[in-house]
């Protein structure tokens, strides 16, 4: 059954040198646009002077970007191409296209141009001060329409609002991540993935890079309004359990505003006397359980938060270094136990 495999040439193992950076690009129907995406990528890494891929993930595309993509292949060593069976969404074509980046770095970047790649010189060198996250922000996108901009606006503060670890504003996953943050997110098994809050989650140093978005070079948004929601959606639910807070505290709005009710209805019905038959029961009972209901849905709500922390099955911790004697060991190194008992013995 694993004949393929087997009956892989010996040429093949020595081609899996590790490149100094990969370019990652998820395209879904780009076939418009993706010729000059090539030559733009291209060109950027050609001027590099170091070794590079291009990893092109074709996200099961309707029309001939797969095609393309497998021309390129064929007179481009450089070109990696990842064809998945199907659509499967953005976020999941580019965790699919990370399993396949073998560079010490990673330019993600969108197959439209709205990302230019021409703009990964200053970005490596932010990196080679020390970041190894360097995320590109919008600080205008003249691009984008004005509802999509406003909607995108909106969604980016509430998140950071809610979020439990910060979330840049205004940047996408148009970003630059080092071998390290590549290695992590691989480790995170989430089903639901949003991609640029894994990468805020995982931490060490990472930086902003201002940019203009461009306006898309050919062809159609792949986000229409009720994909974005989806996207908005997914975002808040892998970054924070907030929201599941909320019942507990619309319960307790509700029951001071319900005690305050039933206040006034015990007082007109003692001292006004004329409330209709039933009434000021039917009230009090309306108003405890109310917010009773409210109340245990959001303790429900803790213990649901808890179990989806559970699941996402996140590392508990992730150790930048460990330093001994002033010297950074790797993290990964155990505790020289011999040592430490002979130590002990004296
Ligand atoms: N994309 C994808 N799969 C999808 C939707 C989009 O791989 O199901 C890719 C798309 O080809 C592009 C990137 O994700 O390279 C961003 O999509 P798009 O430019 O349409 O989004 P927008 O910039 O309009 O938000
Ligand atoms: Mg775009």
């Amino acid at each position: 059954m694993s004949s393929n495999s087997s009956n892989l040439p010996p040429e093949e193992g020595a081609m899996l040198s590790t490149p100094y950076l990969s370019f990652l690009l998820p395209c879904y129907n780009e076939g418009a646009v993706l010729p000059e995406t090539y030559r733009r990528v291209k060109a950027v890494a050609n001027a590099l002077g170091k070794s590079y891929e291009i990893v092109l993930v074709d996200d099961g595309s309707t029309d001939d970007t797969l095609a393309q993509m497998l021309q390129f292949a064929q007179r481009d060593p450089a070109v990696v191409v990842v064809n998945l069976s199907r659509n499967h969404g953005h976020q999941l074509a580019l965790s699919a296209g990370l399993h396949y980046c073998a560079g010490e770095r990673v330019l993600i970047l969108d197959a439209d141009l709205q990302d230019p790649p021409e703009l990964l010189p200053p970005m490596l060198a932010l990196m080679d001060q020390g970041a190894d996250v360097v995320y590109a922000q919008r600080r205008s996108r003249s691009g984008d329409r004005l509802l999509k901009r406003l909607a995108c606006a909106v969604f980016y503060r509430v998140l950071s609002r809610l979020s439990e670890t910060p979330i840049p504003l205004d940047s996408g996953d148009f970003r630059l991540i080092s071998r390290r943050v590549l290695e992590l997110l691989l480790q995170m098994p989430e089903r639901h993935r949003f991609i640029r809050g894994m990468v805020s989650w995982v931490g060490f140093r990472q930086v902003p890079f201002p940019y203009d978005r461009d306006k898309r070079f050919a062809g159609k948004t792949k986000y229409p309004f009720g994909r974005l929601l989806g996207l908005a959606l997914d975002g808040v639910a892998a970054s924070s359990t907030r929201p599941l807070a909320l019942a507990s505290y619309a319960g307790l709005l509700f029951a001071c505003a319900g005690l305050l009710l039933i206040v006034y209805a015990l007082y007109s019905w003692w001292k006004v006397g004329r409330t209709p038959q039933g009434w000021t029961s039917l009230m009090i009972v309306v108003t405890v359980l109310g917010s009773v209901q409210l109340l245990v849905l959001g303790i429900i709500g803790q213990y649901i938060g808890r179990i989806h922390e559970q699941t996402r099955g996140r590392p508990l911790f992730l150790v930048e270094g460990v330093y001994r004697s002033g010297k950074r060991v790797p993290a990964t190194e155990p505790l020289p136990a011999a040592k430490a008992t002979t130590t002990l013995q004296r």
